[in-house]
């Protein structure tokens, strides 16, 4: 790096606190002045080094920054969403796309644990070992644009939301790493009675062969590493709205808007955000033993209606007891249509 670029880098890291939106928007991601090093990830990324190392994983995973989340084909390494190596990048995240996806450390490290599966994968090439295909699938099957999980199905771990191991047989191993990885992880016990645990125990064995065993596939390789990356930042967040659209039920805002209201005589009203949250975990809970469907499945469907409830600024209109009534319908109604409507891919 020249002193000359040194030294627009080192305004420009400064600069980023004091810029509106509107012109982080116009900022080209190449010309980002973002590095892992001296920022809380660098911390994340050791810990997860530390996990590994725990458990006698010499393989390490290369990191690098990048516009999402995710690991290459065949390479021992994964990418970091810049939005998390600058707070400002991490407030402009939230205000574009609500909520900021590994954003504290405990998310941020169930993401990493989850690529580095991807990354061990790679390394090893465990894909092409029989017994991996006859536990989790084909590795080489096309990504499905959608998929249709079973919310109450025991052959997949529960890890990142969505029932993402559900999603594709690399998606399936990685999960599973990812929550045999965790440290104080109790999987033999909190997965018995599943078959999912016959994935955890064959990971289990596989990862004691290859312990202290430096990888077969050494590459350094960084895709879509960040310095190369053209875009302006309003072009990455248009991208990114229109792959994340998700498609509600039609009549969807209307049942909120039967509960809630965005008319401005209810503008002192409490926020219907507010109510929800603080019913959140007693609505999960009444309509996972009413539906037989897994808590962490209703929770999802509660989190999507938090989220548009934000993004149409309801307010409440009816009594406490009324409301929580209303919601526990809708909550109950749209449980059970998403098992059968099936779910967009989250690009990871
Ligand atoms: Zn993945």
């Amino acid at each position: 790096m020249t002193s000359a670029r040194g030294f627009v880098s080192v305004a420009l890291a400064d600069d980023l606190n004091r810029m509106t939106d509107e012109q982080l928007l116009e900022l080209r991601l190449c010309d980002l002045p973002l590095s892992i090093e001296g920022t809380p990830l660098e911390h994340r990324v050791a810990r997860l080094y530390e996990e590994m190392d725990a458990r006698g994983l010499r393989f390490k995973p290369h990191v690098w920054i990048s516009e999402e989340w995710f690991t290459p084909d065949r390479v021992p390494g994964f990418a970091i969403p810049f939005y998390l190596a600058h707070p400002r990048l991490a407030k402009l995240e939230r205000a574009q796309m609500l909520e900021v996806e590994g954003g504290t450390e405990r998310d941020c490290l169930r993401i990493m644990r989850h690529e580095a599966g991807h990354a061990i994968d790679n390394a090893f090439h465990l894909h092409d070992k029989r017994r991996y295909r006859e536990l989790f699938g084909s590795f080489t099957r096309p990504y499905p644009d959608s998929y249709k999980p079973k919310p109450n199905s025991r052959d997949y771990v529960l890890h990142l939301p969505a029932w993402y191991a559900q999603a594709h047989p690399a998606e399936d191993f990685a999960e599973t790493f990812a929550v045999w990885l965790a440290p104080g992880s109790r999987w033999r016990k909190q997965y018995t009675g599943w078959s999912a645990l016959n994935k955890l125990k064959y990971l289990d064995e596989l990862m004691w062969e290859i312990a202290g065993k430096p990888p077969a596939n050494r590459s350094r390789v960084r895709a879509e590493d960040l310095p190369d990356i053209k875009t302006t930042l309003r072009e990455h967040y248009r991208n990114k709205k229109k792959h994340y659209a998700f498609q509600w039920p039609p009549n969807y805002d209307r049942d909120l808007l039967r509960i809630f209201s965005s008319e401005s005589r209810h503008d002192s009203c409490p926020s219907a955000v507010g109510f929800l949250r603080r019913g959140r975990r007693a609505l999960c809970h009444e309509v996972a033993e009413g539906t037989g469907v897994h808590h962490y499945a209703v929770d999802q469907k509660l989190a999507h209606m938090i989220n548009r409830c934000r993004e149409l600024n309801l307010r409440m209109s009816l009594t406490a007891e009324h409301t929580r009534q209303k919601v526990l319908v809708l909550l109950t109604v749209q449980t059970m249509n998403g098992l059968h409507s099936g779910y967009h891919r989250i690009a990871l």
